[in-house]
């Protein structure tokens, strides 16, 4: 007798072995149909098999279908392996080598003489949903590891071959065949291929073989697959969206800032984009002021026997611009940590000078590969609002709580306001005693708790030296981002020798709590700006009014607004060109200002302007007082 545990706690037995399909038949033929896998459980490890898997002792099974997430990457998975089926069908000497799942859909590299063309894709795609209305079965069987090798050699699939080489020997491999198409996999896999219904191809792009630029340049394509048809189209509507607000776009046609070929992922920024970060920076310095956070500021290039102790010489050192000088060898901060342990060093301090805040706009450099830069989004040199807070293991706790506060008014005004919390535990190598990481832990989640968030848990994800918090924003897209961190450290300043005059006149460690809010400026400020579409709120927009003339006769009257609106510190330009009122009226409103101030002979004898809100309101003509206060309480507003 087998007895089956399903996830509402009921029970199923059979006589014999059986199959997740025939158990997701037993209990309806909805689900029968709607199953695509099964997550069993053995030996308390859950893991997702085929619905043809056999089950032949005791164990717990839930039917996975569509709606659920492993639903959705057997689905992604299955699809990769369509398209390779496509491929093969459509150009027979292409030879296939991986196709993993990635976010929101999959990609396959294949080896073939020249890249894929737009209209190669297209074909393929049209094939792939041929191929998905045969409904072909997809069966799975299992061979040693060396006859498989031989399998694959055979058909002139060499990549595959070379794969499977790389197996322990003594181990069986198992392989998938839907039609004519057969691949080496792991699984699982959808029951037939006319489960696949809502997926599109993207893009085509070069791949080295194993990552490794020596080797043969791969043709990957990548897709996106979907459980539905809505869902798939919602998806392409998002990156439709995401493209027209790029900020490398935006970044270009608003004059914000380029990057050039003379310093690869390093930012030039441009006098607009500086002026967004000046707003941005003085408005993190009131947080850090007003919070009791002390500014500070560290050198950019450290001796490399700081490097030493922190770690990062041994285990980071391709990671860092290096220099020398006289004989000595430095490095350019990769962090702030360190520097910010060296000034709370710099003096004797007592447990009554905690906790003590630390805040900076820390340059910091990192030196990734070209490939993997992204606009301003992935750079090699970013600022970060890097803070650290140096206290004892009880001030933890109301720490973590006032700064969660701290950041969603952060990000409220910045204009998000979902959230996303996630506490990462103890990782299994660790320092610090198990009393210790009980009261951090406890800690961490009792803020969360006090502050009403309600968070994840990843188990084992803190940082060796303690548990961390990470805080996610969701973009006006639903992207998440993650930019906001409270990470608890035991270590740091000890092995910096950082130390503090106890209560009883003794010495310890205080520990460092690393805290950034919006993390590098250059990352945020590129997320702003695509949240915003380039339409900037007022109080961050680098120019917030536009003042034009219709004709010459009123250019000194529109140089008089633009002196006034600058005395209550408005950052204001002017367009007197002889052009028609009409034409600089629609290139400026490209500009994405949020004022346009229009001033004829009527406003000039009168004392008003005629004021235009981004998006074509027209807000009438006022008096340039009224005006004034408008954009005061807007500004005020930081709506
Ligand atoms: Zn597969
Ligand atoms: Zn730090």
């Amino acid at each position: 007798m087998i007895s089956i545990e399903l996830p509402d706690g009921s029970r199923r037995e059979f006589d014999a072995p059986v199959t997740v399909a025939q158990v997701a038949a037993s209990i309806g033929s909805g689900l029968a149909k709607a199953a695509l896998a099964g997550r069993v459980t053995q030996d308390g490890q859950p893991r997702v098999v085929d619905t043809s898997f056999v089950i032949d002792r005791d164990m717990p099974l839930a039917i996975v279908t569509d709606k659920d997430a492993d639903g959705l990457e057997v689905i992604r998975h299955s699809t990769a392996h369509l398209l390779a089926y496509a491929v093969k069908e459509l150009f027979p000497d292409a030879q296939v080598t991986i196709g993993p799942v990635i976010e929101n859909g999959f990609f396959y590299d294949f080896s073939y003489k020249r890249p894929f063309t737009p209209e190669d894709l297209a074909a393929i795609e049209a094939k792939m949903a041929e191929l998905a209305r045969k409904d072909e079965k997809v069966e799975r069987r299992v061979l040693p590891r060396d006859e498989a090798v031989a399998y694959f050699k055979g058909i002139g699939e060499h990549y595959k071959a070379e794969i499977i080489a790389g197996i322990p020997s003594n181990e069986d491999v198992s392989l998938y065949r839907e039609g004519a198409f057969e691949d080496l996999c792991r699984g699982p896999h959808v029951p037939s291929t006319g489960r696949l219904k809502h997926f599109k191809l993207m893009k085509v792009a070069g791949a080295y073989w194993r990552g490794d630029h020596r080797n043969e340049m791969l043709q990957r394509i990548y897709g996106t697959a979907w459980a539905t048809k809505d869902e798939l189209q919602q998806h392409l509507h998002m990156l439709e969206e995401a493209e027209k607000r790029d900020h490398r776009k935006l970044g270009r046609e608003l004059d914000l800032f380029h990057i050039d070929e003379h310093a690869p992922g390093l930012v030039f920024w441009h006098p607009r984009g500086w002026t967004l970060w000046q707003n941005v920076e003085q408005y993190m310095r009131r947080v850090y002021r007003d919070n009791g956070y002390q500014e500070v500021k560290g050198p950019q290039i450290l001796d490399k026997s700081l490097w030493e102790k922190t770690g990062h010489w041994d285990n980071y050192r391709d990671n860092m611009f290096t220099t020398e000088s006289e004989k000595r060898e430095y490095a350019l901060k990769p962090m702030n940590c360190p520097g910010h342990v060296l000034i709370f060093s710099s003096a004797m301090r007592s447990y009554r000078d905690l906790p003590l805040r630390y805040g900076e706009f820390g340059q910091c450099h990192r030196n990734e590969p070209s490939g993997s830069m992204h606009g301003i989004m992935r750079v090699r040199g970013f600022t970060q609002d890097d803070g650290h807070i140096f206290c004892t293991e009880d001030h933890i706790l109301d720490e973590c709580v006032a700064y969660t506060t701290l950041l969603q008014k952060v990000y409220a005004d910045f204009g998000f306001t979902e959230i996303i919390y996630k506490v990462a535990t103890r990782p299994e190598h660790r320092v610090g005693s198990d009393a210790l990481w009980d009261k951090a832990e406890f800690a961490v989640m009792e803020a969360m708790r006090r502050s009403g968030c309600e968070f994840i848990v990843s188990p084992g994800d803190g940082a060796f030296y303690g548990p961390k918090i990470e805080y996610t924003l969701k973009d006006a897209l639903g992207r998440q981002w993650q930019c906001g961190t409270m990470q608890v450290d035991f270590n740091t300043a000890e092995r910096l020798g950082g130390e503090y005059v106890t209560e009883s006149s003794g010495r310890a460690h205080p520990v460092m709590l690393h805290r950034a809010i919006i993390g590098s400026f250059e990352r945020f400020i590129g997320i702003l700006i695509e949240q915003h579409a380039g339409a900037l709120p007022a109080w961050l927009a680098p120019v917030q009014v536009d003042v034009l003339n219709i004709t010459e006769a009123q250019a000194d009257y529109a140089a008089e607004v633009v002196k006034s609106l600058q005395k209550q510190g408005l950052r204001v330009e002017s367009d007197l060109r002889n052009e028609k009122i009409n034409y600089k009226i629609r290139q400026h409103s490209m500009q994405k200002v949020p004022y346009i101030l229009v001033v004829g002979d009527k406003e000039k004898a009168n004392g008003t302007v005629a004021v235009r809100a981004r998006g074509n309101r027209d807000l009438g003509v006022m008096p340039l007082a009224d005006f004034s206060t408008l954009i005061a309480k807007d500004i005020a507003a930081k709506t």
